[in-house]
């Protein structure tokens, strides 16, 4: 049977990974229709202490998943008064967090409340933990993943969202390292209690010569996020666990406005992180297994949009497989990747374009300050994409 036709039985995902990226879409496929297992590596499902950024074009998704009032409880709403600064803390510009509607859907979040929101929503028993995909084999009728405990599992579609050294990755395209950026990035949260001076409900970047810093709050406004983008040969920790060195970091940012030394006297302990991305692949899917979040098209964090393009894959996912027959899967699966390239592709060049601004890497400052203002545009236009609408609309032009 081809597109189009009834489906004789409802559709079977396997989404390894249950990060953001994985569980988002798992939410997104289930309220659509589709059986779902996420199959994650780790014992129990877990994000670092740490924060991240939900932008309107993903809160918008998230938001009609149902899970409005959930991100409510826990976000902390950021909007007017975000702004960009140099490192003497004379500000640049606004920080654009509203889309061209003005509505201003933007989320300072834990990681691990954002986490805690999508496995919530998805339906029980959804998630095997405990599960590390060590493999792949796919027939004409069906895909087969093989894990470490020795368990396989079939399913009519395999959604890899196993980051970015992801082990399915193998399966589309050569496999290659991810790039250093030559940056490290320390990160971590203090208690608002701690500095009660401290801006509330904003976004604030401060801009020095080869290093940025940036703070927002998560949890209610209970914590603020604080991350330090530094120059670092050493490429080498890849993992949260890698505990920073407070003073380094604390004199990396000497000489900074007087309020981001302020917090960074308060830092007991921080995480560090080298920060990689890769150039766009030359494909995301074989057959009946598709890329998506950083398996994808893993992005420096500049734009703050990783998790948010995740989001949006996963959408697209759900979208394009609603009410689909398992047969028609590896016909649907470059569609999905055609759709979300043409955006993501632009994303992640700016967002290496943004590191470099936030960076000052620039011989003429004068000009930095033009392209962070006249970024607004490209911010607004990002926010305003409505991936749900966009794949509904493709949908429809292939029945
Ligand atoms: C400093 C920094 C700041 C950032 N800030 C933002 C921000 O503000 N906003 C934003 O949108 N994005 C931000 N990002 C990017 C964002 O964190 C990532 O893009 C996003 O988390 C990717 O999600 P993912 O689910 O694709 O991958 P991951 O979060 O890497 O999740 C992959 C999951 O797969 C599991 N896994 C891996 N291998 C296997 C396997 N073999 N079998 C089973 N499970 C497996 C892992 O355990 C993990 O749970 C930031 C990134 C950094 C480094």
């Amino acid at each position: 049977m081809r597109d189009g036709t009834r489906p004789t039985r409802r559709l079977r995902a396997a989404v390894v990974g249950g990060g953001i990226g994985g569980l988002a879409a798992g939410c997104a496929l289930s309220r659509r229709g589709i059986e779902v297992t996420v199959f994650e590596q780790a014992d129990a499902l877990g994000e670092i202490g740490a924060g991240v950024s939900i932008f309107p074009n993903a809160l918008r998704q998230l938001e009609r998943m149902g899970l409005g009032p959930a991100l409510a409880k826990v976000g902390a709403r950021i909007g007017d008064g975000s702004q960009y600064c140099r490192a003497d803390g004379t500000m640049v510009g606004p920080v654009v967090t509203a889309d061209s509607s003005g509505w201003n859907g933007m989320y300072g979040m834990h990681r691990a409340d954002l986490l805690n929101v999508l496995a919530a929503s998805l339906p029980a028993n959804a998630v095997r933990a405990g599960h590390r995909c060590i493999g792949l084999e796919q027939s004409v009728t069906a895909a087969r993943l093989k894990f470490a405990n020795g368990e396989t599992a079939e399913a009519d579609v395999v959604i890899a969202a196993d980051g970015i050294h992801s082990v399915l990755q193998k399966y589309v395209v050569e496999p290659k390292p991810p790039e250093y950026s030559g940056v490290r990035a320390y990160r971590g949260l203090i208690s608002r209690e701690k500095l009660p001076e401290w801006r509330e409900a904003v976004h604030q970047v401060w801009m020095g010569d080869g290093k940025h810093f940036i703070v927002f709050p998560v949890r209610s406004g209970q914590l603020l996020n604080y991350v330090g983008f530094v120059p670092s040969q050493n490429s080498t920790a890849e993992s949260w666990s890698a505990i920073g060195d407070r003073d380094e970091l604390a004199s990396s940012f000497d000489g900074f406005d007087p309020r981001v030394v302020r917090l960074l006297e308060m830092v007991e302990t921080c995480f560090w992180w080298g920060l990689y991305d890769r150039r766009p692949l030359q494909s995301w899917t074989s057959g009946r297994l598709a890329l998506l979040g950083d398996a994808a098209h893993a992005m420096l964090p500049h734009l703050g949009q990783g998790a948010c393009q995740a989001i949006e894959d996963g959408v697209a996912l759900a979208v394009l497989l609603e009410g689909k027959n398992p047969v028609d899967v590896p016909d649907i699966l470059p569609q999905y990747e055609k759709m979300r390239r043409v955006r993501t592709d632009v994303i992640q060049a700016e967002a290496r374009k943004s590191g470099l601004r936030y960076d000052s890497k620039y011989e003429n400052l004068e000009e930095r300050d033009r392209e962070i203002k006249n970024s607004a545009a490209f911010r607004r236009s990002l926010f305003d994409y409505d991936v749900e609408e966009a794949a509904v609309a493709l949908a429809r032009l292939r029945v």
